[in-house]
């Protein structure tokens, strides 16, 4: 395949912003990010704690804006 004609495609880790790594899937992104995951949701922990997540998403989405420059 010739460069620039196709789309990259690439296995994209989707991350969520606890840190977990949640699954695989298939993308033009180099990775997902979401927010929230089965593993720290209050649903799923019984905790409440969506006002700190703010601040951690923010911290998280700054990281990878950095590392996204290489
Ligand atoms: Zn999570």
């Amino acid at each position: 395949m010739k460069p620039g004609i196709h789309p990259e495609f690439f296995v994209a880790p989707v991350k969520c912003a606890c840190g977990a790594e949640v699954f695989d899937t298939y993308s033009t992104q180099k990775e997902i990010k979401v927010e929230v995951c089965s593993q720290c949701h209050p649903f799923y922990t019984g905790k409440q704690r969506s006002i700190a997540r703010e601040g951690q998403v923010e911290k998280f989405r700054q990281r990878y804006a950095k590392e996204g420059k290489k």
